[in-house]
């Protein structure tokens, strides 16, 4: 899904550059009010929020226009260039989300999944573009914005990380070509504040593997394992969830046979790598058409292998 439009707010389309002057050459144009997309961060005290205020605020051709935080956060009213470390910006945190939909071209949405489906209610009634990387929505949200997107563009995943999306890739295709003699399982290790368990990326990672089986993951998945399990059944696909530390995000996804086995491993060691996914899916998502749309169509990549029925 690659159709452009311009830019409902704006009236631009940001991602054209603008004709080149005839004089000499001048100094690269500033970002200005008219011409630049208007970036709302909702979340914007959270660790991803914080990352993505630095990030979005020094992007060019961005004007970061409003934050959000929960009702009751001692980060309502502080300033957002303040909050993200750096010189006042003039925008205090709100806590209405409604006006930064009604403000923004896009919002950034890293925050809880109750939250999120809330916000994708808004992007609907707005047109406003919602880019998602909240995770663990279970399925009433997630059909919440599935609907949503029949009127704004949003893009969601789990990972907005370049490599956890090439990872994802190869990892359906590798699923193809191995039978189910191949017995597949994801390990995943992050911070200990993280709340959900499997990560959005482990089940991303499943997702594909059985997207590889041609079967849906519901049918494959077995979410950790305790106690008198029997033996593994042939074609099931396993997850296990550890909790530590200060860890970023480790994902591995482990194919194993009678005498070989083969391991494909990503560790972050920064946020800034979701953080600057999401930076190119809000460029990307800026004045398109209506549609739920994931890293691999902002990232361009054509699918190997076509979703189970
Ligand atoms: P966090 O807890 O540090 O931040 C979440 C922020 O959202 C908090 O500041 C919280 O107060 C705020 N929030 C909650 N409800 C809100 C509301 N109604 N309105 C506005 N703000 C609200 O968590 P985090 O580590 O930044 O992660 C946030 C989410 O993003 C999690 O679901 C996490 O799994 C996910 N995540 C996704 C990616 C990705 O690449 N997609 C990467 C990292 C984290």
């Amino acid at each position: 899904m690659t159709s452009a439009k311009r830019n409902r707010k704006t009236g631009t389309a940001p991602t054209k550059a603008k004709p080149a002057a005839k004089a000499a050459p001048k100094p690269a144009p500033r970002t200005t009010a008219r011409s630049a997309i208007r970036v709302g961060i909702a979340g914007s005290a959270g660790r991803m929020g914080q990352m993505l205020l630095r990030l979005l605020i020094a992007a060019p051709g961005i004007l970061v226009v409003g934050g959000t935080e929960r009702k009751g956060s001692p980060a309502v009213g502080r300033d957002l260039g303040a909050l993200a470390g750096g010189e006042p910006l003039g925008i205090r945190v709100g806590e209405a989300p409604e006006k930064l939909f009604a403000e923004a071209d896009v919002v950034v949405d890293f925050t809880s999944p109750a939250a999120t489906a809330l916000h994708a209610g808004l992007a609907a009634k707005t047109g406003t573009a919602h880019v998602i990387g909240t995770t663990g929505l279970d399925s009433e949200q997630l059909t919440t914005i599935e609907r949503a997107a029949q009127r704004a563009p949003i893009v969601m995943a789990a990972n907005m990380s370049l490599g956890v999306n090439i990872i994802e890739h190869v990892v359906a295709e590798i699923a193809r070509i191995l039978d189910p003699d191949w017995d597949i399982e994801i390990v995943e290790m992050h911070h200990r504040l993280k709340v959900d368990a499997p990560s959005g990326t482990a089940l991303m990672l499943g997702e594909a593997a059985a997207r590889g089986r041609n079967q849906p993951l519901r049918r494959l998945a077995r979410r950790g394992r305790d106690g008198e399990t029997g033996p593994r059944p042939r074609g099931e696909i396993g997850f296990a969830a550890l909790r530590g530390g200060d860890v970023v995000g480790d994902h591995a996804v482990i194919f194993a046979a009678e005498g070989e086995r083969l391991e494909i491993h990503h560790k972050a060691s920064s946020r800034e790598i979701f953080a600057r996914g999401a930076l190119k899916a809000v460029l990307w998502a800026a004045g398109r058409k209506p549609g739920l749309y994931s890293m691999r169509d902002v990232l361009g990549f054509a699918p190997v292998v076509s979703p189970a029925p």
